[in-house]
């Protein structure tokens, strides 16, 4: 069969590969529509990495991951036959040179490695010949701070253009967050209210109920802060927040993400150090029970160092000075080892200003509430009660929404292998990214904000009970 695409994943033997990478392949081929099979038909997945492996085993790594996901008709089939395993260090001109002298087709580099060696791995394909074309896509986190982004947007530029560059977030490839553009922009209902004329406050809260999972040697130096508030969560702000872009395409809605994340930072500039008007909040999880699973205190987790003093559960509340956000405080949480974890962007309405008298009973905010996961969408209301037309109650319009057949993974190789940047990073935003959080982690290293604590299966300390924006 003639290859049409050459994917190759440098650090294939990795976590990311395995869980993530090839599952989202298997998506895309098992439930991608009719345009997607021009970048399914004749794909040769080259897996490469120091670590010896056979291409049979490569084979079957490639099979377990397309069958989990039902990937099974003759596409994938095809997929699995061509795929091909290198050993291979990215960090050799020759090894390099070896492996891209062989590659047919259109080119994807997805570097699946650890960020600690991204830049080197650049600098030696600088080295060697790309063929005309190249995508590479590089992950989270995109370098260290802003500086660092810089460094690595103009060593990245050496190589190829931008348009070609997908740095990835996959929270950009989630069907829910994809929703709030059809949400936002296509109802008249909804996109009026969108504005600081109406909400009050904006909550995007990301918490998950595992734990560190064995990853302390990228957690440990990362935490909650960087792994989620600094990616995903920002992302997901930029998408809530933009103005309408004319296209969803690479130049527009990239434009839209890049104008309000251009506008954020950190509440009032500074964060306080402590109280209930906090902006940045950290804590960590000490030992407990999540669900039916015990759970060791984070500072005891094999590979931690406790000294490092890493969050696992993050806060920081942001401004967005546009017209349309100036006033509202948006609050982003994400938190791990989390009893009742919540996943959803939460808008909570102003009142209106005017009850008529004679309507009695407890009147609540309304609330209209997005669930990233499980995906759902909540409009909160306050209705004349069941027994009584004339006291109110609040009730609860949800519906449930269907989950995209592809997973998040799937809507970023779709980006990858269609050459398509509209869904990754651009490179000015991800230096932006590190812009907004930079004073939260300056403070945070200064020790001027807490380290406090929760036990794992709890909501989080119970001094955070409070609303961050209250
Ligand atoms: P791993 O730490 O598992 O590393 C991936 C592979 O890189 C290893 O299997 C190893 O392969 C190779 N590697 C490690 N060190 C070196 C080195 N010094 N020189 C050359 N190659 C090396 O990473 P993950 O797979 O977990 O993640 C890859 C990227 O994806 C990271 O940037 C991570 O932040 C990001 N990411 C990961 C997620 C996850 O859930 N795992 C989620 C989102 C993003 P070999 O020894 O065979 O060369």
């Amino acid at each position: 069969m003639t290859t049409s695409h050459t994917l190759l994943i440098l650090g294939a033997s990795g976590d990311l590969t395995e869980r993530l990478l090839l599952p989202g392949l298997g998506s895309l081929i098992a439930g991608g529509v009719e345009a997607d099979k021009e970048l399914i038909s004749g794909l040769r997945i080259l897996g490469s990495g120091r670590s010896e492996r056979s291409r049979d085993e490569w084979q079957k790594t490639v099979a377990t991951a397309l069958d989990a996901v039902g990937a099974k008709g003759a596409d994938a089939r095809q997929i699995i036959a061509d795929a091909d395993y290198v050993v291979a260090d990215p960090t050799s001109k020759d090894d390099l040179a070896g492996i891209l002298g062989g590659v047919e087709g259109a080119l994807v580099i997805y570097f699946a490695l650890p960020p600690a060696i991204v830049v080197k791995v650049i600098d030696t394909l600088a080295k060697v010949e790309l063929p005309g074309g190249t995508v590479l896509a590089l992950e989270k986190p995109f370098a260290s701070d802003a500086r660092s982004a810089a460094t690595l947007n103009r060593h990245l530029l050496k190589l190829v253009p931008e348009e070609q560059i997908h740095r990835v977030d996959h929270f950009l490839g989630m069907s829910t967050v994809l929703n709030i553009l059809g949400l936002r922009f296509v109802n008249r209902l909804v996109e009026p209210i969108w504005n600081n004329q109406n909400v009050e406050k904006v909550e995007i809260i990301y918490d998950e109920d595992l734990g560190l999972e064995g990853r302390a040697g990228y957690y440990d130096s990362s935490g909650a802060l960087i792994d989620m508030l600094q990616s995903h969560l920002l992302q997901v702000l930029s998408i809530v927040a933009m103005e309408a872009p004319t296209r969803i395409d690479p130049v527009d809605f990239r434009a839209a993400t890049a104008a309000v994340l251009r506008a954020t930072s950190v509440w009032s500039g500074v964060p306080q150090l402590q109280g209930t008007d906090a902006v940045s909040r950290r804590a960590r999880y000490t030992a407990g029970t999540v669900g039916t699973r015990k759970m060791p205190s984070y500072a005891s987790e094999e590979g931690v160092d406790p000294s490092r003093e890493t969050e696992t559960l993050a806060e920081m509340v942001v401004s967005v000075d546009t017209r349309r956000w100036a006033g509202v405080p948006f609050a982003l949480r994400s938190g791990k080892a989390i009893g009742e974890p919540v996943k959803q962007v939460v808008l909570t309405l102003k009142p209106v200003g005017f009850v008529p008298a004679g309507l009695t009973g407890a009147q609540s905010r309304e609330r209209l509430v997005i669930g990233l996961k499980p995906e759902t969408l909540t409009f909160e209301l306050t209705l004349n009660g069941d027994d009584d037309p004339f006291s109110l109650e609040r009730h609860d319009l949800t519906t449930e929404l269907a989950p995209s057949p592809l997973t998040a993974y799937g809507e970023v190789m779709r980006g990858v292998l269609g050459s398509d940047p509209t869904l990754s990073i651009r490179g000015d935003v991800a230096e932006q990214c590190w812009r907004i959080v930079a004073p939260v982690l300056n403070a945070w290293k200064r020790g001027d904000v807490p380290l406090e604590e929760y036990a794992a299966g709890s909501q989080g300390p119970s001094s955070w009970s409070h609303d961050v924006t209250e």
